[in-house]
């Protein structure tokens, strides 16, 4: 699989030890710096594997070119420092190229360069990818090759860094969509499927469900790609009594844009009360895929980034995502650290009394399952039941108990006990 884009931005994929290998394998004069460099890069959030790509293609690490000719320790070989202070002079006037900025060390010119890749140049004016940097960073203009730059740079990204990315099962459908996002994303949404693999395989693929999300999780790990991100699915439905202490969920729903435009949608393959952590398969799966495409679209990596279905719509959906570890999996999804804030959403209690012969479940604000039943017009409340295990009884205020079965991942009937 070649890489189509990467994030300026990444945690480190290379141990520092490697990044000086790789430093040292391709004869960089920068390589007794290689620590303190990559260091830097770690510190600044800049990718350690894309600063080594560029600086493979301005100056094959510092061995060609005005680099090596003038000794500028000028990894990117930028002509103006991001930093004055960071930058003692520039080159004299070269026939033909103008000027570039010189360093006192590689390391100064590394963070030199994480500055300006972090700047008003490129990240604050949403240039985050390869592909959206090279343009600006390398025009065509200037005589080079932005496509072919970045096709180099990303070849070299997978190289050193082995398997890069999560694997993906592409399976799209080509219903149950709405064309281009035409917005930028804003936020991931986490949902609940409700079912097994192949039912939401044919769910997503039959037009008349009209239902469709951009990923599913499953629970051995696998990652199944419905939409392309750039597309627009159909999964989150209108917004209800959405989570507006989320300023993230308040300024989406304030802007007047379908939520669906705004998002990225991923399924996780399990019923409401399945209890879903962080050291699960799917779990780190659901983590991983969360932060990588966070990462693609420039997403904050915080608490208020990531959405459970119940907080667009919590009356319809209040339990959707269901059961989760919201605190181990956020501090997955955010690398391993940091505090997490996230709280259950409390769900809206129900406007109406349910139809006689029915019952509703939904999560309370501990994450325990609860059961509304509604037997013979009498409701009554069942905190902590584990509704989801097939053949588990429920009782009714008078005593009777009823039980559900799972015939092909969906409930039967509530069939009294002994009935
Ligand atoms: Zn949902």
């Amino acid at each position: 699989m070649t890489l189509s884009d990467y994030p300026m931005n990444h945690a480190a994929e290379v141990s520092r030890e490697r990044f000086v290998a790789i430093l040292a394998e391709n004869d960089s004069p920068a390589v007794a710096e290689g620590a303190a460099m990559y260091d830097t890069l770690v510190a600044s959030g800049v990718s350690v594997l894309v600063f080594l790509g560029f600086y493979h293609v301005e100056s094959r690490m510092g061995k060609v070119g005005v680099c090596k000719d003038y000794d500028t320790k000028n990894p990117g070989n930028v002509r103006t420092p991001a930093s004055l202070s960071l930058s003692a002079s520039l080159t004299p006037e070269i026939p033909g190229k103008g000027r570039y900025a010189m360093y006192p060390t590689w390391t100064f010119g590394t963070l030199d360069w994480c500055k300006r890749i972090k700047g008003p140049k490129y990240a604050e004016s949403g240039l985050l990818t390869v592909r959206q940097v090279l343009p600006k960073y390398a025009p065509s203009s200037d005589r080079n090759d932005p496509d072919s730059y970045a096709r180099t740079v990303l070849a070299m990204v997978e190289r050193w860094g082995g398997k890069v990315g999560i694997d993906i099962i592409k399976d799209l459908t080509p219903h149950n969509t709405s064309g281009p996002r035409g917005h930028k994303a804003r936020a991931v949404v986490w949902h609940v499927a409700e079912g097994g693999r192949a039912g939401v395989r044919s769910w997503f693929h039959s037009p008349a469900s009209e239902a469709s999300t951009h990923y599913l999780v499953c629970k051995d790990g696998d990652v199944i790609q419905f939409v392309d991100e750039a597309i627009t699915p159909w999964a989150n439905g209108a917004v209800n009594k959405p989570r507006l202490t989320n300023p993230v969920v308040k300024e989406m729903v304030e802007s007047g844009i379908n939520l669906n435009r705004l998002t990225i949608s991923i399924e996780t393959e399990r019923y409401t009360g399945d209890r879903l952590t962080a050291d699960s398969p799917m779990g780190r799966a659901l983590a991983q895929l969360t932060r990588e495409v966070m990462q693609r679209h420039g997403i904050p990596i915080d608490d208020d980034h990531v959405l459970g279905h119940n907080e667009v719509d919590s009356v319809n959906r209040p339990n959707c995502p269901g059961n989760l570890d919201w605190a181990g999996l956020l501090a997955a999804v955010k690398g391993g650290g940091g505090t997490v804030s996230k709280e259950p959403v409390v769900p809206a209690k129900p406007d109406t009394i349910p139809e006689a012969g029915t019952a509703e479940w939904f999560l309370n604000a501990r994450g325990e399952t609860v059961v509304v039943v509604n037997f013979g017009g009498k409701a009554a409340h069942i905190e902590g039941v584990a509704l989801m295990d097939a053949g588990v009884t429920v009782a009714n205020v008078s005593g009777d108990r009823y039980y559900r079965s799972v015939i092909d991942g969906t409930f039967t009937e509530w069939l009294k006990v002994g009935g």
